[in-house]
């Protein structure tokens, strides 16, 4: 048999031509114009000799260039490598010369990066978002669209095998060296197909806020491909900004909203300098952990429920859910998704997987459709990843006896204090119930005889002043005498990763001593 992530965009402009695709400034996109552009675009890259099995790079924030872009290259058979955004020109080129790539398509204001980094690995780059005539540094860039005009478009897309490599995601963002995890098309098509008969249960009619990257697996697959899946409409968004969001998802009366917990905190506070609201039927949350005073205060100022999932790169990347046809268990991330098996394994036997009873706290471990082929290029961390058909995703959880999963923490962000494990989500969701709390990261700092100190850092509420004296004493308080911060810093902003993730590593790098 044959499949294609790209039937998912070319499917529902044949179905639905005229409906919306996209929502971009004052533009709106119907699917067929957008499979058409796709077309003309895949003409262009089949020209520069993309086809099935090349490896193309792109660099493109949320605008219809980016669908664009990555449809082509998949209705081509091509196995697309979507780079993060915030990458410096080092970054870019590690992604290109470890991804074999062929062709790099970057957008015109990531250039000052990304065109030295083409340049040092000697792969060609082709420019989108820039004006007729463009030039860099004197030289000109070739652009998409002029190539495109020149091209033949293509008339269907390519099917290629199931399992064939259809993306690279690399990960890590959070962690360290970023490792290629390679997507087969069945596995997001899979994916988006589970998804959306019983997680999720988006319609034609629903408006999708897209302002999750799309180069990172939550909002590409959730947001994108499932969107397109269904013909829903998606408005984008390049960089986020909550108050911005707010007016979009107002004047396009979005219907459903998908965040990080960090947005989820930013529209709250968005929510205060506005009675606007969009119609919202529901509200998606994944990628880290949610504090439950968080969910209140989003669903208390919006009137949408808030679903959290729990995913990786590494699972497509849904793995479990609040499905939106059941009550939410919060604090909790539901069960597994139809056909993924989730449980909880010996954190410390390497080599093989040791399954623990229900309610132990273990490794969380996943196995199913949703699983990524391997690590690109790295037969030893695929097999140190996954065992048995059992991927360890590096978390802390438990599953009780009916398959509800709770997520404690990731293993590497477990503070050791004086022997004790302190899980820093633990003492997030307590600090997060603090009334002058926004948003609260806490981690850990080298400390000479304790091993390490508990430290946090908080954002305070819009207009608050809390005292970081009293927000020791407020957690002291509440939970045992081993785990409450010591040290509390406020700040006016966390460092967030690209995918609006807290980066723990840059606050110890901070505040670190
Ligand atoms: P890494 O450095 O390991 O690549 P990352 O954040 O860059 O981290 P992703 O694949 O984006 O990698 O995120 C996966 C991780 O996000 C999970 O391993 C888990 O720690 C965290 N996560 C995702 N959803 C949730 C959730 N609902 N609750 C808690 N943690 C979550």
């Amino acid at each position: 048999g044959t499949l294609s992530i790209a039937a998912i965009l070319a499917e529902s402009a044949r179905r639905r031509p005229e409906a919306p695709a996209l929502h971009f400034m004052d533009q709106t996109i119907t699917y067929g114009t957008l499979w058409d552009q796709t077309r003309a675009y895949a003409g262009a890259l089949a020209a520069r000799g993309i086809g099935p099995g090349s490896r193309m790079a792109m660099i493109v924030p949320n605008v219809p260039d980016f669908p664009r872009v990555y449809y082509a290259a998949l209705a081509l058979g091509a196995i697309v490598v979507p780079v993060h955004l915030l990458f410096k020109t080092e970054e870019i080129r590690f992604v290109l010369d470890d991804a074999k790539v062929d062709l790099v398509v970057a957008a015109a204001p990531f250039l000052g990066e990304a065109a030295p980094a083409a340049a040092l690995a000697g792969v060609p780059l082709l420019t989108v978002l820039a004006p007729p005539g463009f030039e860099l540094d004197g030289e000109p860039v070739a652009r998409l669209e002029d190539e495109a005009a020149a091209a033949e478009p293509i008339e269907r897309y390519a099917s290629v095998h199931p399992l064939a490599a259809a993306t690279i995601l690399y990960t890590s963002g959070t962690t360290g060296t970023p490792k290629g995890a390679v997507g087969s098309h069945l596995a997001v098509v899979e994916q988006v197909h589970t998804c959306l008969i019983d997680t999720w249960d988006y319609r034609p009619d629903d408006v999708l806020y897209g302002g999750l990257p799309f180069f990172h697996t939550f909002g590409q697959t959730v947001v994108l491909n499932a969107g397109f899946r269904r013909g829903a409409a998606i408005i984008l968004l390049p960089k986020f900004d909550a108050d911005e969001a707010l007016a979009l998802l107002v004047r396009h009366q979005a219907t459903v909203f998908a965040g990080v917990p960090t947005n989820y905190a930013a529209m709250v506070a968005a929510a205060n300098r506005t009675a606007d609201r969009p119609p919202l039927r529901y509200a998606i949350s994944g990628g880290a952990p949610l504090p439950t005073a968080l969910l209140e205060a989003f669903e208390a100022g919006y009137g949408a429920q808030v679903h959290e999932g729990y995913g990786l790169t590494e699972t497509s990347p849904v793995a479990s859910f609040n499905l939106v046809s059941e009550p939410i268990r919060p604090g909790t991330v539901g069960r597994s998704i139809w056909g993924v098996d989730i449980a909880v394994a010996d954190p410390e036997t390497e080599d093989r997987i040791d399954l623990l009873p229900p309610e132990a706290l273990g490794e969380i471990v996943v196995r199913g459709h949703n699983l990524m082929k391997g690590y690109l290029g790295r037969p030893d961390a695929t097999a140190a990843a996954i065992v048995n058909g059992w991927f360890r995703t590096g978390d802390l959880g438990t599953v009780d006896a009916g398959g509800v999963i709770q997520i404690v923490d990731r293993k590497k962000d477990m503070i050791i204090r004086n022997g004790y494990n302190v899980y820093p989500t633990e003492v997030e969701a307590v600090l997060s119930r603090h009334p002058s709390v926004a948003l609260a990261a806490v981690f850990g700092v080298p400390h000479p005889e304790r091993g390490q100190e508990v430290h946090a850092a908080v954002v305070p509420v819009e207009g608050a002043d809390p005292d970081p004296a009293e927000l020791v004493t407020y957690v002291k308080a509440k939970i045992a005498a081993y785990k409450y911060p010591r040290v509390v810093h406020l700040v006016e902003a966390l460092p967030l990763g690209p995918s609006g993730k807290i980066l723990k590593r840059e606050l110890q790098r901070l505040f670190g001593g």
